[in-house]
């Protein structure tokens, strides 16, 4: 199978690719949107121009998403897909104008292969630092030593926000300069914004108790492991779902 792989950033599409699908996924293929759908994510906005402060870009996987946060000329990696993701991620870097000597940081939200698995490829392609949650090291395997966050730690001018429940250590990354908020799985945003999806969630109290915690926060944008990235009304959404639970 072929399908289109689009790169969206706050800036809007930056390149589109056709690339082998990927085989093999953990979360819900079904509800995955179709690429043409997907395609319709180049028109948002919400990032700055390339290369300023809060730009964004996603790489999107069709039923997950990895994260490039650009900073001048270094570049956090939010998540890394599963083992198959790693050209995709290079072929995101190249549409940034970059490559993975830019990737000073890469963050892994959680144990899922879906989320973790690309680091197989990714850890041996860059020379910078590798973090997931300090309650997540020991679930991940990866060629280089994992360095385990805290709640409240800062790496590259974001945030870690500890939201436990989708899995005991999962995190998610705020950056309170811009509102970006990239959640992982602690939010879906397939259709609608929502919390965990319970199918795949170790503790839904927990996870519910997370959603309210990143409800506290100043949200301007939320960038979901699976679904669309949300870049209006996102605080006003996640209120919304924080009041529901
Ligand atoms: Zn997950």
């Amino acid at each position: 199978m072929r399908r289109r792989l689009i790169f969206t950033s706050g800036a809007g599409v930056l390149g589109v690719a056709v690339v082998n699908t990927l085989t093999g996924c953990s979360t819900t293929d079904a509800t995955t949107p179709s690429p043409e759908t997907s395609g319709k994510s180049g028109a948002v906005s919400g990032g700055t121009p390339n290369g300023v402060v809060g730009d964004w870009q996603r790489v999107n996987l069709d039923f997950v998403s990895v994260y490039l946060l650009i900073r001048g000329n270094e570049i956090a990696v939010v998540d890394t897909g599963t083992s198959s993701a790693p050209p995709d991620i290079e072929a995101g870097l190249k549409a940034a104008g970059h490559g993975w000597d830019a990737v000073k940081h890469v963050i892994v939200t959680h144990q899922h292969q879906d989320h973790a698995g690309g680091l197989a490829g990714v850890a041996p392609a860059i020379n910078g630092t590798i973090y997931t949650g300090a309650g997540e090291v020991e679930a991940i395997t990866a060629s280089k030593p994992l360095k385990g966050l805290q709640d409240g730690e800062e790496v590259f001018g974001l945030r870690i926000v500890g939201t436990p429940g989708h899995t005991a250590g999962h995190i998610s990354v705020f950056e309170p300069d811009t509102g970006v908020l990239v959640a992982g799985d602690a939010l879906n945003n397939m259709g609608q914004l929502t919390g965990a999806n319970p199918q795949y969630t170790a503790d839904m109290a927990a996870a519910a108790a997370s959603v309210k915690k990143l409800a506290t926060l100043d949200v301007k944008a939320i960038l979901p492991g699976h679904g669309e990235p949300l870049t209006t009304g996102a605080s006003d959404a996640l209120q919304k779902l924080a009041a529901s639970l």
